[in-house]
């Protein structure tokens, strides 16, 4: 069974301690593909430039790239197998093994995947621009015919400096919710060269993607998919007023 092309919101490092409607979103989707062989993620929290690095361990090493957040944070544990023999076929890339999973990796993964029987491999993000990210994607999709699911994990708007920390559940901010919207209308119609062009065209760029990190990893889903599958809606919503949750996928 093909796998999905599949983007995740991670959020705040927070995010991981679950209980809410986004985890149980990721926690639904993940039961609906219970069955992967593989997991091939790219995450807003590994850039490099060419080549792209993917990592080859045996087992998951995970990071803890954050500062400042409760204790509990720092004991999850993610015990996925790693399959350097996947790692070793993901177009252009060069192994790495002295990384592990960084939080936005193991964070929407554990939220989806709790035990971790899915072998999973990080692939670095291009730090080149969106059109490397699509380029990558496009790479990783007929990986998906052999079961393996393809992830871009970062956040549609994101911008940590504006982000209403003191109330999760804060009203939202109208120039996120204006840019999230555009973004899903070209999301729906996979409108490649419109979202290429976010920059440029959408309105509240500069303010909801301050830095493209965390929105290139749409493009590894939009270069992922196929024309004709079906887009699904996994989560629509918005933490701390303006921190865009949305996460969906492409189906066969
Ligand atoms: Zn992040």
């Amino acid at each position: 069974m093909r796998g999905p092309a599949v983007f995740l919101a991670h959020g705040s490092p927070m995010s991981a301690l679950g209980g809410d409607a986004h985890a149980a979103a990721l926690k639904h989707f993940g039961q609906a593909h219970a069955g992967a062989r593989g997991i091939v993620i790219v995450s807003a929290h590994w850039q490099t430039s060419a080549p792209v690095r993917a990592t080859a361990w045996e087992h998951a090493p995970l990071v803890y790239d954050f500062g400042g957040f409760p204790e509990e944070l720092y004991r999850i544990r993610y015990p996925a197998a790693g399959d350097p023999a996947l790692a070793a076929r993901i177009p252009g890339a060069v192994a790495e093994v002295s990384r592990g999973l960084d939080h936005g990796a193991w964070v929407p993964l554990r939220l989806a995947w709790p035990d971790a029987r899915i072998p999973v491999v990080q692939v670095s993000l291009p730090a080149t621009g969106p059109q490397e990210v699509f380029n990558l994607g496009r790479g990783l999709r007929p990986l998906r015919d052999e079961g393996i699911i393809v992830i871009g994990s970062g956040g549609i708007v994101h911008n940590f400096g504006l982000v209403h920390f003191s109330e999760k559940n804060s009203g939202i901010d109208p120039w996120a919710a204006e840019f999230d919207r555009w973004v899903a209308a070209r999301i729906a119609g996979q409108d490649i060269e419109g979202l290429l062009n976010y920059r440029a065209s959408a309105p509240e760029a500069e303010v909801a993607v301050p830095t493209p990190e965390h929105f290139d990893p749409i493009f590894i889903a939009l270069g992922a998919a196929w024309p004709d599958e079906r887009l699904e809606t996994i989560y629509e919503g918005f933490h701390y007023g303006n921190l865009s949750m949305r996460s969906f996928a492409w189906v066969a």
